[in-house]
């Protein structure tokens, strides 16, 4: 196993500076990532932490690390079960449907799929189990068939959130429930009410509450203990303060080692929210941009500073990339020789000097805006080689772009030129129409040879045309 030499240092919510990163297992990191709770489209802001959560894990390969990542998907919850009852499906279907809609959303910004992608409503045994033991420890309490975490019991609570008083106050303000001991206490389990799923449970029918199904499924997958635990900042306080005490009061053993959260997402300088009516799905934002750009926009501010989503930030992240990929495909056209010259020594020492400055960016807390100034300096390099060569020699036409699409993998966007922008099925579109338009000026001139010439080499690859009295119609034959 390769662990390069140079010291990754992450930031840590918990103690809140930078640490240097060392795993619980040499050359293994297991880490998870809070996923979507499916009862709508996933938006841009959720987007932002998954692909953080993505690049943060590719980049852990990239240094030989063996990840396993495990990313859960909120299948039952308050939210699913309002929206299911007004859209009059079932908390199910509404779940599969969103589920479904989150996966194709997330191949599209081409993340890696989790190791291990566990739903809520799969783990119920295991989160009655949880909840047993938070019982039995003395961590916990049921009042009319709901059971409530007791947060003066858990002497590490706030530790992550900060001021243990400010936390509770906080969960003051959210709720003021008279059954509860302290205002800040949490729901473990809730019980059962006309019109919501339910399981059978030692304090009646009910469910799970958010978070100790998270904290559960976590558990469960990757042990009492791991690595990095990640999410938006909006979680951290009540969600992960709350998945940390229930775990370690549970364990008795530290949960995750390193806390991971990204800043915020604005829409036009405005937080998003439903009320301001900025919301912006994936499927929006794809409507205006390819999603390698979405992509790369989304990566092109480090993950810990606030980043906003407008045209021009989108049209400035787009033509970025272009250049990037532009110089890539400059030097994958050079043609081949067997000698180096000077311009070579000069193009390889120039990226390798890159490749250093990239792992330093990417090894100070994932900064991502370095590692991209770093990916345009070998673009720069290529592109004042090609200036005055026209063949490049093999070794290090090789290096220069192994090192590039290492980078590029890193921040996962596609190399092909087919995913980058030319939209392949509109270019093939525009082309059948101007080979049709000029076969009719051919028929207008009565060059009735050349026009069948071309209606036969067309049909030979699979588009038929027909002359009717509209105008000439095409199609594309399915293969045989
Ligand atoms: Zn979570």
């Amino acid at each position: 196993m390769r662990v390069a030499d140079m010291v990754l240092m992450v930031y840590n919510t918990l103690g809140r500076k930078k640490e240097k990163f060392v795993p619980l297992r040499d050359g293994e990191v297991r880490m998870y990532v809070c996923g979507p709770t499916v009862y709508d489209y996933v938006h841009i802001g959720n987007a932002r932490a998954f692909v953080v959560a993505d690049v943060v894990r590719r980049y852990l390969e990239y240094k030989g690390f063996k990840v396993k990542l495990v990313s859960n998907v909120t299948d039952i919850d308050d939210k699913t079960i309002r929206r299911a009852n007004e859209t009059g499906v079932s908390v199910q279907q509404l779940s599969e449907f969103f589920t479904e809609a989150y996966l194709e959303d997330m191949a599209k910004l081409n993340l890696k799929r989790p190791d291990v992608m566990p739903r809520a409503t799969k783990h119920v045994p295991e989160m009655i189990e949880a909840v047993e033991t938070l019982v039995e420890k003395g961590y916990a309490y049921q009042v009319d068939g709901d059971v409530y975490f007791d947060v003066s019991k858990f002497k590490g609570y706030g530790k992550l959130s900060g001021n243990r008083t400010e936390a509770l106050q906080m969960g003051a303000r959210i709720e003021v429930d008279p059954r509860k001991r302290n205002p800040a206490d949490f729901v473990l389990w809730k019980s059962w009410k006309p019109g919501e799923p339910g399981w059978y449970s030692p304090w009646g029918k009910g469910r799970p509450g958010w978070h100790i199904e998270c904290s559960t499924m976590a558990v469960k997958y990757l042990g009492e203990t791991f690595d990095i635990h990640m999410g938006g900042k909006d979680l951290i306080f009540p969600h992960h303060e709350n998945e940390i005490a229930q775990a370690e009061a549970a364990t008795g053993k530290p949960f995750a080692r390193y806390w991971l959260h990204n800043e915020w997402l604005t829409v036009e300088g405005d937080k998003m929210s439903k009320s301001l009516g900025n919301f912006v799905t994936v499927r929006d934002a794809l409507k205006m941009c390819q999603p390698e750009v979405l992509r790369f926009f989304l990566i092109s501010a480090h993950y810990r500073s606030p980043i906003d989503f407008n045209k021009e930030n989108l049209r400035v992240a787009e033509g970025n990339l272009r250049r990037l990929l532009n110089a890539f495909e400059r030097l994958e056209g050079l043609p081949e020789r067997k000698v180096r010259c000077g311009d070579e020594e000069k193009l390889v020492s120039e990226v390798r000097e890159a490749k250093q400055r990239f792992k330093e960016a990417m090894d100070d807390d994932f900064n991502t805006p370095a590692a991209i100034s770093a990916a345009f300096s070998v673009a720069k390099a290529i592109n004042s080689y090609v200036e005055s060569n026209a063949e490049v020699e093999s070794s290090a036409k090789q290096e220069v772009a192994e090192t590039f699409r290492r980078f590029l993998d890193v921040f996962g966007v596609q190399l092909k030129p087919a995913e980058h922008g030319v939209d392949q099925a509109g270019l093939v579109k525009e082309l059948v129409d101007l080979i049709v338009d000029l076969r009719q000026e051919m028929r207008e001139r009565r060059d009735w040879k050349t026009a069948d010439r071309i209606r036969d080499e067309l049909r030979k690859l699979g588009i038929t045309i027909e002359d009717t009295a509209e105008g000439t119609r095409w199609k594309i034959r399915r293969p045989n």
